[in-house]
């Protein structure tokens, strides 16, 4: 949504206050004739708790494609007797919002940080657009993220001599309202559970304020478990074809048939064997982790290859390891797989590699609720006549209905031919209700343009159009993981994307193969890690 003035503009206090002159990268993701990439989720919100010079909380607002901020010394509050001094400090880079971790000393900032809160927000007083009504001087919020809820507003009282904008932040008297609610009494950060002191001492990521905000945000390590070590790698590169012992994340695993080829090349692609494969699925298993992790996982395997047929196993085999977590499903029916594998640990998505499954394909619910999806799937399916044009027409209309919405949501290309959307909801609706919603949605989406869609349950009778599939949202049905591979040439990946890219002229749906996937990760992270944690319910449509 472009607005006066543009991201560009509204980041200039930021950036004079950090150190551009180290690089020569263009700064951000600003372009020049559009405002920051559009939201994703429409509005959403963060506050985090930063141990600067002096501890305050950052209260971020996402208006217009920035993160419009105050500093609150004593943090938000519940309490609606409190009123707490909050100061409207420059605009964020809207990249800055899911940052944990910490700020080099010295630099701007310089301390550690955590995700405090975060969720959604809508304006109050819809009369004037939020951009304006901070200019004014009155921001009225309805809060809905994991701690603060219910209606917060924000008053400017002043300034001081040197231009600083003196506000008062607090709570109305609504239901969320509770009395001598204490913000340091709720110390742990919503995205990992720890403190600032726990985050100090084994911090994630850096922010680097000298960077442009895309590439300000360091991994220091992988998320989950960490990485494979060098040596193990190199212990896997020097078994010989026939395989043998594995010893990687701290289990042993009986690895085989190495040199054969599992991927077939083409006039692009090298062929992938199988102890590449391997590899890359140690080294993304410590990524790929917490989507598949406390969910059965269906397994399309390939063993003879790529290029061979391949079939569905969900039944884990009595002879696999006793390490591995299973799931028995309560409600199998006779002759129903039974015992599925729980990949819990990153050793367990190798091994599920070594057997064969070249696709990895986790339940959206999970095994304790399995009746209870944790994803709302939209699954953009081209027809034969679909261009890659239209997959991305289809695509950038979810993101503006997601924005409308203000519903946090993120996209991954299949490595295939489509495009999948995948919105986080707290457990709770089933998989019916689940599926109407995204089936309401899809429809109100697709009537924008109907001339690329057909419903038809046949592919036959779609005369090669895309389908919007919401019937993808039931139990036991699948879409395939972030970051699996694709049985084709060159091993495809499933890799997620940020929004923008949608509008990146080089974006492919099968752009992402195996052997670059891990430079991608080390240089972008975890584009769905947002998504983790987040306490997001379907809204009422229409
Ligand atoms: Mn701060």
């Amino acid at each position: 949504m472009a607005s006066d003035p543009p991201a560009t503009e509204k980041l200039a206090p930021y950036r004079r206050k950090r150190n551009f002159s180290r690089t020569s990268e263009p700064e951000g993701e600003v372009g020049d004739t559009e405002p920051a990439a559009p939201a994703p989720a429409g509005r959403r919100f963060v506050v985090q708790r930063h141990r600067a010079r002096r501890l305050h909380y950052d209260v971020r607002f996402e208006i217009d494609g920035v993160l419009v901020s105050w500093a609150v010394p004593k943090g938000p509050t519940l309490d609606p007797a409190a009123r707490h001094a909050a100061f409207h400090v420059e605009d964020h880079p809207i990249e800055y919002i899911d940052f944990e971790g910490v700020i080099p000393a010295g630099e701007y900032g310089g301390g550690d940080v955590i995700v405090w809160d975060a969720g959604t927000w809508e304006p109050v007083k819809t009369r004037l657009d939020p951009a304006t009504a901070v200019a004014r001087g009155e921001l009225q919020a309805e809060l809905y993220g994991s701690k603060l809820r219910g209606r917060f507003v924000l008053v400017r009282t002043g300034a001081d001599s040197g231009g600083k904008e003196h506000w008062l932040m607090l709570h109305k008297r609504d239901d969320f309202a509770v009395p001598g609610w204490d913000p340091e009494q709720h110390p742990r950060s919503v995205l990992s559970g720890r403190t600032n002191d726990e985050v100090l001492a084994d911090p994630d990521r850096m922010w680097r304020s000298d960077l442009p905000a895309a590439e300000a945000s360091i991994a220091l390590k992988d998320p989950a478990s960490g990485r494979p070590s060098a040596d193990e790698l190199a212990a896997l590169e020097e078994l010989p074809a026939s395989g043998g012992h594995w010893e990687v994340f701290g289990r042993e695993l009986k690895v085989t048939n190495l040199d054969k080829v599992l991927f077939p090349g083409s006039a692009e692609h090298q062929p992938v064997t199988k102890r590449e494969f391997l590899r890359y699925t140690a080294q993304i298993a410590p990524v790929a982790l917490p989507y598949l992790a406390g969910r059965a996982l269906n397994m399309h395997r390939y063993p003879q290859g790529a290029g061979s047929k391949g079939f569905w196993h969900k039944e884990l085999p009595d002879w696999a390891p006793d390490w591995l977590t299973r799931w028995q499903n309560p409600d199998a029916d006779p002759g129903e797989t039974r015992t599925y594998l729980v990949v819990n640990e990153p050793a367990a998505l190798v091994w599920a590699a070594n057997f064969g499954a070249l696709e990895w394909h986790a339940w959206t619910s999970m095994v304790d609720r399995p009746q209870q999806p944790s994803y709302a799937l939209i699954d953009i399916d081209p027809g034969g006549s679909t261009s890659w044009q239209d997959v991305l027409v289809l695509a950038r209309l979810h993101r503006t209905a997601f924005e409308h919405l203000g519903m946090l949501a993120r996209p991954k290309v299949t490595g295939r031919r489509g495009i999948q959307i995948w919105v986080p909801i707290t457990r709770g609706p089933s998989f019916a209700e689940t599926r109407r919603w995204v089936e309401q949605l899809s429809k109100t989406v697709g009537a924008v343009v109907p001339e690329l869609l057909s419903w038809k349950w046949e592919v036959r009778d779609r005369a090669g159009k895309a389908r919007l599939d919401y019937t993808q949202n039931a139990i036991n049905k699948t879409l395939v993981a972030p970051y699996s591979a694709r049985p084709a040439p060159g091993a495809p990946v499933s890799m997620p994307i940020g929004w923008e890219e949608l509008d990146d002229p080089e974006l492919r749906p099968d752009g992402f193969a195996l052997r670059t996937v891990p430079q991608r990760i080390a240089e972008k992270g975890d584009l769905f890690r947002p998504l983790l944690g987040t306490d997001q319910t379907l809204p009422r449509l229409g």
